[in-house]
């Protein structure tokens, strides 16, 4: 049975999370948007919090509630309510993790994830984006050429979240470009292997603070044995590892837009209460309060096809289509929501408030884009409504 009433544990989870984002992340917002850089410090607040705090408070969460997507997108919306992009950099394997666990041996994911247990700072990266392939990963042109006990990749990858600062990168790349997307396989590329060069940091008009890096492969040797794929053995394995990190990550961005989309109404109605000029015409401010209340709903809407979608991959239930539809969904709103609350706070002040919607309108922007645009989600989407229709 669906239900989605949180347990008191998951509550107190949830609320942590809430406390963090108040305490280290709305502080710092707007400065590290303006610097697009973050202080050592946040990182780690961030991974003591996460240590000692939060992760503390998931032990206590019984084995049959915890529920790992939906627990982690609980605190996904928290700390998107705190600031998107700084809750990109906290410090752990990120994006890395879902391809290990969903494609890794036992013996992989002990070698690579225990990497994250030490308790020092390091990050994981996830790379499959390549210029002028993104929406159709199929295509990818990164090569890995087995030498003996090893592989080597070359290729180009960019637009890649904590590139830079990875100490493992998940890297797609193919064993035979005539297998087409059969040939694609996940290999895991520590930080400092020779031939990893790290290129271009991209400037970015939202997420600022967030780091979207190149990385360049030349001749870049890895052990054989850094090759995910060991627990499926078809041919189809790394491009399954590919679209099944999507499964995995879609609800979690989901509830980032939803996190933003949260934090800008409360913004906009806060605004409305306190700031509307005085003598607004009463019906007007009528039609204000309208428009708040149906995004409010909407957003409550966002949420629950986030949950569903996390909930099913808990339920090990295939969720492409659900997956597709919270994270086009969500997207979406995250936008009309933000630009909502720009334009009602327009007459205002330079306030506080008014640069946070202005920044959370830039943000907005990219959960239109990154895993997967709108487009492509709805092509996910009519793949699985029409399986007989042929879609190019
Ligand atoms: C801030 C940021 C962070 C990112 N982080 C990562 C990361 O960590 N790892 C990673 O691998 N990638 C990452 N990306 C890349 C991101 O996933 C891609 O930008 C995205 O998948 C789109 O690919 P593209 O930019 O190549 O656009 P394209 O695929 O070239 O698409 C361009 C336009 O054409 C449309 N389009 C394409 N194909 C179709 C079709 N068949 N039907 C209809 N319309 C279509 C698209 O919707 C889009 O509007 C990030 C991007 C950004 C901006």
């Amino acid at each position: 049975m669906l239900d989605f009433t949180l347990s008191k544990a998951q509550q107190e989870f949830r609320d942590y999370a809430h406390q963090v984002a108040v305490e280290e992340m709305r502080p710092i917002s707007l400065e590290c948007d303006r610097s697009e850089k973050i202080p050592e410090s946040f990182f780690w607040n961030m991974q003591k919090r996460f240590w000692a705090g939060s992760a503390g408070q998931a032990r206590m969460v019984s084995a049959e509630e915890r529920q790992e997507n939906v627990l982690s997108l609980l605190s996904q919306e928290e700390m998107a309510w705190g600031d998107a992009a700084l809750s990109t950099a906290i410090p752990g394997p990120g994006l890395a993790a879902p391809p290990i666990l969903a494609q890794g041996t036992p013996e992989q994911q002990a070698k690579f994830l225990g990497l994250y247990m030490d308790g020092q700072l390091h990050w994981g990266a996830l790379a499959l984006t390549e210029p002028g392939i993104g929406s159709d990963v199929s295509g990818i042109a990164t090569t890995a050429i087995q030498d003996g006990d090893e592989w080597v990749i070359n290729g180009h990858k960019h637009y890649i979240t904590n590139g830079a600062r990875a100490d493992l990168v998940i890297t797609f790349a193919t064993i035979d470009k005539s297998m087409g997307r059969a040939g694609i396989r996940p290999f895991v590329v520590p930080k400092g292997t020779p031939g990893l060069k790290v290129g271009r940091i991209e400037e970015k008009m939202g997420l600022r603070a967030s780091q979207t890096a190149e990385l360049i492969y030349e001749d870049c040797r890895i052990p054989k044995d850094h090759l995910l794929a060991g627990r499926e053995k078809s041919t189809k394995a790394g491009f399954k590892a590919a679209m099944g990190t999507l499964d995995a990550t879609r609800p979690m961005v989901g509830a980032l837009a939803v996190g933003i989309a949260r934090a800008a109404h409360e913004m906009t109605t806060h605004w409305v209460k306190e700031e509307l000029p005085k003598g607004y015409p009463a019906h007007k401010r009528r039609d204000i309060e309208n428009e708040l209340e149906e995004l409010r709903q909407e957003i409550q809407m966002a949420r629950f096809l986030v949950w569903r979608a996390a909930w099913m991959a808990d339920k090990r239930i295939p969720n492409s289509k659900e997956a597709s539809m919270c994270k086009a969904y969500a997207g979406g709103l995250v936008m009309k929501v933000t630009a909502t609350g720009v334009r009602i706070s327009a007459p205002g002040e330079n306030s506080e408030a008014k640069q946070f919607l202005n920044k959370w309108f830039r943000d907005a922007k990219v959960f239109d884009i990154f895993e997967g645009t709108a487009q492509i989600q709805r092509l996910v989407i009519a793949r699985r409504l029409f399986p007989e229709v042929e879609i190019p």
